[in-house]
């Protein structure tokens, strides 16, 4: 599932091949992907309109239209929002095509069809539901330290475990199962520790690991564990730099003890039982 490294990689690339292109032409195959809005009326508003920018809030795309209209789309488990030559075959699970001005098309393509597109007309984000509930972006310039450790003070009178308020998108945006693990794992934390037993210090390493691990992965555009691929079709290459997801009964790298995979707030979670406390 793309996290928070994919969708800003494609963020990046979408930013250089789509902005400034006229779409000409719309394309809905499947009714579920606008989740109930009319497709006419999506039609309608969408051809012959500018894309102006390409954004990102936490795991969601969202590109900006010259009438000031925003579209958001969410990748959710196996979506891919695919830059393609007009003349290139469609691939199946196409579900929606936007035909641009260059000769290229913006294909969205959903094997487990969990992604969808919402138009949010006038741009008014601050309305939008599945924006409103979500915590701070981790890589944001502001987003410091002191911010962190003062989230998690604010969740130390909690009983949950801190791989599960990790992948609280609440408590922080864009993280998901892979990138918690590693994260984890730099920070040395048990995914099972409560929140309410990490210390200042402790707090002080999850910050530098989520913004260490983050920057890493976008540098390598992203991971291709399962599914994932860029708006060009590419893998990202952060799989090769993994430390313990998908590596569950190999060495740790760190140390040499076997990691473990067990159940963690309902995921499937990576760890060393030994660099991890
Ligand atoms: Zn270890």
């Amino acid at each position: 599932m793309p996290e928070l490294p994919e969708v800003e990689t494609i963020r990046r690339d979408l930013a250089k091949l789509v902005v400034s292109r006229k779409i000409i032409s719309v394309t809905v195959a499947s009714l579920k992907l606008l989740r109930g809005y009319s497709p006419a009326r999506f039609k309608q508003r969408l051809e012959n309109r500018d894309i102006i920018g390409v954004g990102r809030r936490a795991k969601i795309l969202i590109l900006d239209i010259d009438s000031g209209d925003k579209l958001l789309v969410h990748l959710k488990m196996s979506g891919r929002l695919l830059y393609l030559p007009a003349a290139e075959a469609t691939a199946k699970h196409t579900h929606l095509v936007f035909g641009l001005d260059n000769g290229f098309e913006l294909r969205f393509v959903d094997m487990r069809r969990f992604g969808y597109f919402k138009l949010v007309e006038g741009g008014r984000l601050e309305d939008v539901a599945e924006l409103k509930s979500l915590g701070p972006e981790p890589l944001a310039a502001g987003f410091s330290e002191a911010d962190f450790k003062d989230l998690i003070k604010s969740k130390s009178g909690s009983r949950r475990v801190t791989k599960g308020l990790l992948l609280d998108q609440t408590f922080l945006a864009g993280v998901g199962n892979l990138y918690a693990d590693e994260v984890l794992h730099v920070a040395k934390i048990n995914p099972t520790r409560p929140v309410s037993s990490i210390k200042a210090a402790e707090a002080a390493r999850l910050y530098r690991a989520i913004r260490e691990v983050l920057t890493e992965a976008i540098e390598s555009r992203g991971t291709s564990f399962d599914l994932y691929v860029d708006a060009q079709g590419r893998p990202g290459r952060y799989v090769e730099k993994l430390k313990v997801y998908g590596r569950a009964g190999r060495a740790c790298l760190k140390c040499g003890a076997t990691l473990r995979k067990v159940r963690v707030a309902g995921r499937g979670t990576n760890y060393c039982p030994n660099c991890q406390k």
